[in-house]
């Protein structure tokens, strides 16, 4: 145990720290104590018993109390902290940061923030004005904690480190609060965390249970990790499509913090995971940065080696997608790191070896690994500030990307805000121009390599992020073993792939446009006395949105499964059409344009240019159908949550989530579109009565939506839903792709492969064979297997032109694919193929396919859509809802959701144009 008498006051910017901190942090998790002993700790600072009902890491501290608890920190020492709120989670609960600092720091905050900023976009400023800035400035170390909410021990360890940077009379904290500003994010998922605590205090009994299947340590559906639409928002940072998410990175722009740790909470057999992690890294992070991991690792690794502590580095976590917090935090400058504890997943949790782990336990590590990360980021101010001024002086690239502003301009404006939303520098040409050989017209958009957050830019906006080669190489080897792939998410993430929105990129100068600042402009109405209708073209993002709200407000909304030409312009298939007739038809039409940023516009006549006319038959009226989504087990949470986030909050329409055991029930009848998300367990979940009934609803009239593993449930009972089959997985190398299309294949099972020789199925021995180098690999072949699993790549599928589930999407769109699934096409006599994916040497537009997966999926159905007695059902076997983020499908989902439920039913094929 070491007192703070042996600790001597530091002179700041110098190494003294490494060996005398290391022992005051050893002392501090030694047995039963969370606070670190010997600490004299300033009575004035309320520890954590003295504002809510338990002591330090004594229980999990529901929300509401860590909000309790950092207004009491803030209150006791107002000079010393700044408790700001950064955002409201969905569910209403406020998200907030603690700033902690020396009196001076905390007193001149504003002016360090204004300093910060000047540093991380150092275009034109004096260099003199740049050096004194990185001698004056701390260096802020923002640890944000809780992002999953069931991983309950960071939070607490939030609250810990708080109060010792607070309360500890110690020349050591203040030597470092000289050097650094600690800023706390004790809970990034406010809602996700409620969840966990609810479940936890109704579960547990008079003791901690630390047995894997004890209730309190096994979570019902959903699970604590997730916020409210059930996202992970370790995934979002770049797709900011959480409102959490947004808070945060608005907050974090405001301070660019040069060390950002995200704390989380693992598996409950590992042990403590701290970078540097593992590869692949992602190309656009720097070789100082590497350095720097490197050595925030041994600072940590010290002071875990002095505790006891096991720990690893290096494995499982990698830097390569964009959108974790750590990622994101270091494609700014900062160096990014996750830390994670092995979970006891709530008080006390057992490892399969027998050995305990506990809460305080995970406690006691994040607070120790918190501590040695301020004492090394007080050692490394310097070196820090130095790097990051580097890092933002931006790469020696003079690419840049254009986004042109055509085809649906809303969503072009949106991606364009998206990324000044993340502090990229995004320029707008007020007049059309000409780059890349091409003209592109006013108000398109620039992004410059060349710029501050250059880096993070040009990860977003290329198709490509190569990774070391080797590492595809030894990736390439371990597939051929059927070991698993070594990266730990998706692999593409092209934001203009994910948006479908055109981008290009050449080498160029954009200095001189004007920068992006305003919020783009919204949509266009011509309102007239005479019209007779109103026209929305559809295929814009915008318009989805202003029929749901036009259903939702009782309009009369009308659809074309034609196209034609109206005043010179054209209006695609799917296209909507609302009568003019009705009192103040025009006032709420002009209303919903505005607040959806449709185009509208006033037709005078029913006589068309082309195509056919306002009244022909081949418009439907659009009936405002009840949408129900399966909900709870054994659905995939993040499906689940994704599809009702796209449907509530993108195309702002009302669902009503359904549970699956209710789903045998005569109520379902009140609904006309079930989505059912992506889940592997339906097979074993749904019962006869319920598969009975949804068969029967379907052969009423409903339209059913089976998303990603639901194709297969779907395709797989003993009377198919869908006409289609799973296929296993061809042989290596074999190059004629119809060769596994068999669609035979028994129910319940995927389609045989043609390649299948078996020849002698019996037990007894089977002639001899001499193998060779070459021919092994086939030998051990198993025979039936599923294709090569994919990480997340995204493809290009090519939608069939003549079906209405196409209307308004382009022929060619990128899907994300994820996942082992390949199909079978459904035969014509079935149903339609409405988006199959491309040839192989075209189907990759972002990330990285296996040749063998990219053989084996060319051609094969993406989306399917099948009648079945006057309802409809439609697979998708990937998921357009997929993380809210692929924009560009929002009319796809819109098209499955409002146009099968046009009051003439479902139209299946429409009759082909030379008929007319
Ligand atoms: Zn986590």
């Amino acid at each position: 145990m070491v007192s703070n008498a042996d600790v001597p006051a530091a002179p700041p910017r110098s190494r003294w720290w490494s060996g005398l901190v290391l022992a005051v942090l050893a002392s501090a998790v030694a047995a039963g104590e969370p606070v670190l002993p010997g600490t004299d700790y300033d009575p004035a600072i309320p520890p954590l018993h003295a504002v809510v009902r338990h002591g330090f890491g004594e229980d999990i501290t529901a929300p509401a109390d860590l909000t309790r608890y950092l207004e009491a920190l803030a209150a006791a020492a107002p000079e010393r902290t700044r408790l700001v709120e950064y955002a409201r989670s969905w569910q209403g609960r406020p998200l907030h940061y603690l700033v902690i600092g020396s009196r001076d720091d905390v007193a001149r905050l504003d002016a360090i923030r204004a300093g910060i900023r000047r540093l991380a976009d150092p275009r034109g400023a004096d260099e003199a004005e740049l050096d004194r800035l990185v001698d004056t400035l701390p260096a802020v170390v923002w640890l944000a904690h809780g992002v999953h909410g069931d991983e309950v021990s960071s939070p607490e360890a939030a609250l810990v480190t708080a109060y010792h940077l607070l309360a500890a009379r110690d020349p050591l904290v203040a030597s470092w609060l000289d050097e650094t500003l600690v800023v706390i994010d004790p809970s990034q998922n406010p809602d996700g965390r409620a969840r966990f605590v609810h479940h936890y205090q109704a579960s547990r009994g008079l003791v901690p249970q630390p047995s894997p299947i004890a209730a309190e340590r096994s979570q019902g559906w959903p699970g604590g990790r997730f916020n409210h639409y059930l996202f992970d928002m370790n995934r979002d940072w770049f797709a900011l499509t959480q409102p959490e998410v947004r808070g945060r990175v608005r907050a974090f722009l405001d301070y660019y913090p040069l060390v950002h740790v995200d704390l989380h909470e693992m598996g409950t057999d590992s042990s403590y995971y701290f970078p540097p992690p593992a590869v692949p890294w992602n190309p656009h992070l720097t070789e100082p940065q590497r350095a720097m991991l490197d050595t925030f690792g041994r600072g940590n690794a010290a002071a875990f080696d002095r505790a006891g502590y096991r720990y690893f580095t290096g494995e499982v976590y990698d830097a390569y997608y964009p959108g974790y917090g750590d990622t994101w935090p270091a494609l700014q400058g900062s160096a990014g790191m996750t830390f994670e504890m092995a979970s006891a997943r709530g008080l006390l949790g057992q490892r399969s070896d027998g050995s305990l782990v506990s809460y305080r336990d995970g406690v006691r590590r994040h607070v120790t690994a918190s501590l040695a990360t301020i004492a090394t980021a007080a050692a490394e101010r310097d070196r820090l500030l130095h790097e990051f001024l580097a890092y933002r002086r931006g790469p020696g690239d003079r690419t840049v990307f254009f986004l042109p502003r055509r085809r649906d301009p809303g969503r072009v404006d949106a991606l364009a805000a998206l990324l000044r939303d993340q502090g990229i520098d995004v320029r707008r040409m007020g007049s059309p121009g000409r780059y890349c050989g091409e003209a592109l017209p006013a108000g398109s958009y620039a992004v410059a390599a060349a710029q501050p957050a250059g880096r993070l830019a040009t990860t977003l906006l290329a198709a490509q992020s190569p990774a070391d080669p080797q590492f595809w190489a030894e990736q390439e080897r371990r597939a051929a073993k059927r070991l698993p792939v070594e990266v730990y998410d998706v692999v593409g993430w092209s934001l203009p792939l994910l948006h479908d929105v055109e981008v290009l990129s050449c080498d160029a100068a954009v200095a001189g446009l004007p920068r992006m600042d305003d919020e783009p402009p919204s949509g266009a109405l011509s309102l007239d006395d005479g019209a007779v209708a109103y026209l929305v073209p559809w295929g814009e993002r915008a318009s989805a949105r202003l029929l749901a709200r036009a259903l939702r407000a009782g309009l009369t909304v009308r659809a074309a499964t034609e196209p034609f030409e109206h005043a010179g312009r054209r209006y695609p298939r799917g296209s909507l059409i609302l009568p003019a007739t009705g009192e103040g038809v025009a006032d709420r039409l002009a209303g919903l344009a505005g607040a959806t940023g449709a185009t509208v516009s006033a037709a005078l006549e029913s006589w068309t240019g082309e195509g056919i006319d306002l009244g022909s038959e081949h418009v439907s009226t659009l009936r405002q159908p009840h949408v129900a989504l399966a909900w709870d087990t054994p659905t995939e949470p993040t499906s689940a949550g994704a599809w009702r986030y796209v449907l509530e909050r993108k195309l702002d329409y009302p669902v009503a989530p359904v549970r699956i055991r209710d789903l045998d029930s005569a109520w379902l009848d009140q609904f006309d579109v079930l989505v059912l998300p992506a889940s592997s367990g339906y097979a074993g979940v749904l019962s006869e009565e319920a598969v009975a009934n949804l068969q029967r609803w379907v052969r009423r009239g409903g339209t059913l939506i089976a998303v990603a593993d639901a194709v297969e449930f779907l395709a797989t009972l003993e009377t198919p839903l869908l006409d289609t089959a799973p296929e296993w997985r061809v042989a290596d190398g074999a190059a004629e792709p119809a060769a596994a299309v068999d669609g035979t294949g028994d129910a319940g099972a995927p389609a045989e492969p043609a390649a299948t020789t078996g020849e002698d199925d019996g037990r007894g021995p089977v002639p001899g064979v001499v193998l060779d180098a070459g021919t092994v690999a086939e030998a051990v072949r198993p025979e039936e297997e599923r294709p090569p699993a994919v990480p997340g790549v995204l493809v290009h599928a090519e939608v069939d032109p003549d079906h209405w589930l196409g209307a308004g999407l382009p022929a060619r769109l990128p899907l994300m694919l994820t996942g082992d699934r390949i199909f079978t096409p459904l035969a014509l006599d079935k149903g339609t193929n409405v988006l199959r994916f491309a040839a192989a040497d075209q189907l990759t537009a972002g990330g990285r396919l296996w040749d063998g997966a990219a053989a084996q999926l060319a051609f094969k159905p993406a989306v399917v859509a099948q009648p079945t007695g006057r309802g409809l059902v439609i697979g998708f076997v990937v998921d357009p809802a997929f993380r809210g983020v692929m924009d560009g499908l929002d009319i796809l989902v819109a098209n499955a959701v409002f146009l099968a439920t046009g009051s003439a039913g479902p139209v299946p094929v429409p009759p082909p144009l030379d008929r007319r």
